[in-house]
């Protein structure tokens, strides 16, 4: 069995200083547990520098701020936290997890003086999903449950609180075959997977939701630009579920999944074909540090 993530060698960041990773404990009484006031990020590094690294921390600093909370340290503090983590783990291919939250001083739904935390933990990791699977595509069911109006939560936010949901969809999509689900927003329309942005072809053109309720993914922003490269349109519009016949290739994106094809939404089929292979190679290559100029 793998080595559960409370046990991983390494050290992780944890408010200014380097810890062994299994020391870096938060006590049961923490507000961040009991009221979900945590945001974080998902970051990836390729060959030793984290791929839009510094938009990951700008939205984390914003994410924080979206739940009534600052985060006290800049952007620049925790770019430079999170190459020096990834440097003293001796990780160059890796996973970074940065989470803020509410810590104990409070405990009720006021934590107006909470101290706010920051850990910055790091690992390898490889394709989230299987990759002959993800040039094969994955099979998505549909949630049942939608992301919430924004009206009814920080739905902009990459907070803790909006995963419930996820985790729940995600576990009933498992359990019946299903890699991932698709979800649907509050009014029906197509919205996105349980970590991940969602993406159609339609006569050589892409169309994907209008990320009005949802996390605009930073891979979803890339791959946008990368299919701008190639003279792809890009057509950010409503998108409703009776529409999926009319789409020939899907695909999904995000940091851990990045471009991932998809073969079939709950019976409906796709073909992987020519645009998500090509936006694919070139997501790939866009992601590998680049050489400094001469
Ligand atoms: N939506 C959700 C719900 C996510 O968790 C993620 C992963 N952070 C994404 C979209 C994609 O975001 P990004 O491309 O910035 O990783």
């Amino acid at each position: 069995m793998a080595v559960p993530f409370d046990q991983m060698e390494g050290l992780i960041w944890l408010d200014g200083k380097l810890v062994p990773g299994p020391d870096a404990k938060i006590h049961v009484l923490t507000h961040g547990l009991h009221y979900a006031s945590a945001v974080f990020e998902g970051e990836r590094a390729y060959g030793g520098t984290i791929f839009r690294g510094t938009e990951h921390s700008e939205r984390l600093k914003n994410s924080a701020n979206v739940l009534d909370f600052e985060i006290p340290y800049s952007v620049a503090e925790i770019d430079a936290a999170k190459t020096l983590v990834l440097e003293k783990n001796g990780l160059k291919d890796a996973y970074v997890r940065p989470i803020a939250w509410r810590g104990s001083e409070q405990l009720g739904v006021s934590a107006q003086n909470n101290k706010i935390h920051l850990a910055i933990a790091t690992w390898e990791w490889p394709s989230y999903f299987d990759p002959a699977q993800r040039l094969r595509g994955i099979r998505l069911d549909l949630a049942d449950y939608r992301r919430p109006d924004p009206k009814t939560a920080p739905c902009l936010a990459k907070a803790a609180g909006l995963y419930m949901i996820c985790t729940i969809s995600k576990h009933r999509a498992e359990k019946k075959g299903y890699a991932d689900a698709l979800m649907l927003d509050w009014q029906g329309r197509v919205a996105e997977c349980t970590g991940a942005n969602v993406f159609f072809v339609q006569d050589g053109k892409i169309h994907t939701p209008t990320a009005d309720c949802f996390l605009d993914g930073l891979t979803r922003r890339t791959v946008i630009e990368l299919a701008g490269r190639r003279r792809i349109d890009v057509i950010e519009r409503r998108i409703m579920p009776d529409e999926l016949p009319t789409f020939s290739e899907c695909f999904i994106t995000g940091t851990a999944a990045e471009v991932t094809a998809v073969s079939e939404i709950a019976g409906r089929s796709f073909n992987p074909g020519g645009i998500t292979r090509q936006l694919m190679d070139d997501y790939t290559a866009e992601v590998q540090p680049k050489a400094a100029a001469a």
